[in-house]
């Protein structure tokens, strides 16, 4: 079978997984599909002979080269595109497609990004605070019981790459930024706006969720992230000389003029 080269460019990500087993079952799904790799963030118990167990020779070499980070954050840093997962729907976790929906679209992307899936521990899942890097989540729709287990979820949604990847790609998006260019961008947005009052300090993130989601529409690029932050760091220059002057004007000097 003629696989498309551009599968080896997705990657799947497990945030604290607690169980190895699933470790090794995520590599094998990986590996009968053709994706690029494993990557895993602070694994609970990161017992390798369970983790080969599962992965059976065939995917030992996806145990043995996958990245494993202390951090999520850190983890996604180089992915350009990042797809979240969840069993769990409502409140900021919308709009919500199935992977069927976004597999075709993400090969646009794989050109020229790095693109990640994201998954969530056994028994917590993805917490908000993490869904906020992906731009983009899914749900595999079930019969009963939302919650799949975690390997056999990567399992399907690998497959629903696999078969995305024969159909012929809708266009080819340029390089996004990465997320640790967003998250940057993100931080200087936060900073200012607190700055300005436009959002409050005790609860920003509701906001920049928001800001977020529309940003993440988009998909901006390196470039424009730059002009962004080119721009905030003038609004930043723009209201220090303002303050500076407005304390000038009101040393007891000039009040008594
Ligand atoms: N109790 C957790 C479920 C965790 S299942 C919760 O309520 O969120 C472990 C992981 O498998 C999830 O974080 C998600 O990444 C994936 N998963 C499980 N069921 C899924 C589904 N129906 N759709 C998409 N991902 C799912």
């Amino acid at each position: 079978m003629t696989v498309n080269p551009l599968l080896k460019k997705f990657f799947i990500v497990l945030n604290r997984p607690r169980i190895p087993e699933n470790i090794g079952a995520s590599a094998r799904a990986i590996c009968n599909m053709g994706l690029g790799g494993l990557v895993v963030v602070a694994p609970e118990n990161p017992d390798l002979e369970k983790m080969l167990k599962m992965a059976t020779h065939k995917a030992a070499h996806l145990i043995k080269g996958m990245k494993i980070y202390s951090d999520l954050k850190e983890a996604l840093a180089n992915f350009g595109y990042i797809i979240g997962t969840t069993a769990r729907t409502g409140g900021i976790r919308k709009p919500i497609l199935t992977p069927r929906e976004v597999a075709a679209g993400l090969f646009q992307f794989a050109a020229q990004n790095q693109i990640a899936i994201v998954f969530g521990s056994e028994d917590r899942g993805l917490t908000n605070q993490e869904i906020r890097f992906c731009h983009q989540l899914v749900k595999i729709p079930v019969a009963e019981f939302s919650s799949l287990n975690l390997a056999q979820a990567v399992m399907v949604i690998s497959y629903e790459i696999f078969l995305a990847s024969f159909q012929p790609p809708q266009r080819v998006s340029p390089r996004l930024a990465t997320s640790q260019e967003l998250e940057l961008m993100y931080e200087k947005i936060k900073e200012i706006l607190i700055k300005i009052s436009f959002i409050q300090p005790e609860n920003p993130d509701h906001w920049m969720m928001n800001i977020r989601r529309f940003f993440s529409r988009i998909g901006l690029r390196s470039n424009e992230v730059n002009l962004i932050m080119g721009i905030c760091r003038q609004i930043e220059w723009f209201g220090k000389a303002r303050f500076k002057d407005q304390n000038e004007s009101l040393t007891p000097e000039k009040e008594n003029k």
